[in-house]
């Protein structure tokens, strides 16, 4: 399987607020020497405890903050942190999902201008109107009208929406950031079927953070652990949920109540 994106010695530090006026800033490494290769088609999982910098590899990935060292390569190209054109670029190949569907969505918009909205900030032509009700049966809205807002939504049509959006443009990777996390037990899992439908229909590769190792272990193929900013361990899913090489990974694992069988 060939890369489709690989970054090589990524970190990225945070200036935290001064303790007192004139004492230097400190600096929290949230991510540390970072070596991935993502494969084109396969599907990533980013594992961690909240605050080992998974939000902060996949910006990095999606070059949103500028800063830090590294080198990013995406489909062959460099990619410049911060840099308009490779910002945009980025945005023409991904599509992102948030945890929050509800944060993610403009209240004072309809649900087919959130939708279209990839379209004209990359400046795709066409019928939008039209390709919005494909992209709507796509992800499982049916005969939805696109001039709905989003409190009209329950949390799961919300989260189907900000999928619709993700994909809207022909993106070839999608980014999760903990998409399932904020959704009940049922709606999650037709959620996650979405995910596997929309990655094999539209042949995605797919990056997903996620907090449930139950998730990562039936739609994920590859895995890398993340603890205090630093990938600590990386491999196929079923070898690392089987024999985790690293005492992080096995903590981690213990602290999930049961894995899914078979
Ligand atoms: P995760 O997504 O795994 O929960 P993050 O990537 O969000 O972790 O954060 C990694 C570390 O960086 C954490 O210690 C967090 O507190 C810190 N951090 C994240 N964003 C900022 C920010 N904007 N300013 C300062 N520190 C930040
Ligand atoms: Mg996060």
């Amino acid at each position: 399987m060939t890369s489709l994106i690989t970054a090589r010695g990524v970190s990225r530090d945070y200036a935290l607020p001064r303790a007192e006026l004139f004492t230097p800033r400190q600096l929290r490494h949230a991510l540390i020497d970072a070596d991935l290769d993502v494969r084109e088609g396969e599907s990533l999982a980013i594992i961690g405890e909240s605050g080992s910098g998974k939000s902060t590899l996949i910006r990095a990935l999606l070059a949103l903050d500028g800063g830090g060292s590294g080198e990013i390569e995406f489909a062959g190209r460099r990619v410049v942190p911060g840099s308009v054109r490779s910002l945009r670029w980025l945005r023409a190949q991904t599509g992102v999902v948030f945890q929050e569907p509800y944060a993610s969505l403009d209240p004072r918009r309809t649900v087919g201008w959130i939708i279209a909205e990839p379209l004209r900030a990359l400046g795709i032509r066409g019928d939008h109107r039209r390709i919005v009700r494909e992209v709507l049966a796509r992800v499982g809205l049916h005969g939805w009208r696109a001039d709905n807002y989003p409190h009209e939504l329950s949390g799961g049509q919300r989260q189907r929406v900000a999928l619709a959006r993700a994909i809207v443009h022909g993106p070839k990777v999608l980014v999760g950031d903990e998409p399932l996390s904020a959704l009940d037990v049922t709606i999650r899992a037709q959620i996650l079927e979405l995910l596997r439908d929309l990655r094999a229909q539209l042949g995605l590769t797919v990056i997903l953070v996620s907090h449930d190792i139950g998730l990562v272990q039936r739609f994920s193929d590859r895995l890398v652990v993340l603890e205090s900013g630093r990938i600590v361990e990386a491999g196929e899913v079923d070898t690392v949920l089987a024999a985790p090489q690293h005492p992080y990974t096995r903590r981690l694992l213990d602290s999930v109540p049961t894995l899914i069988e078979g």
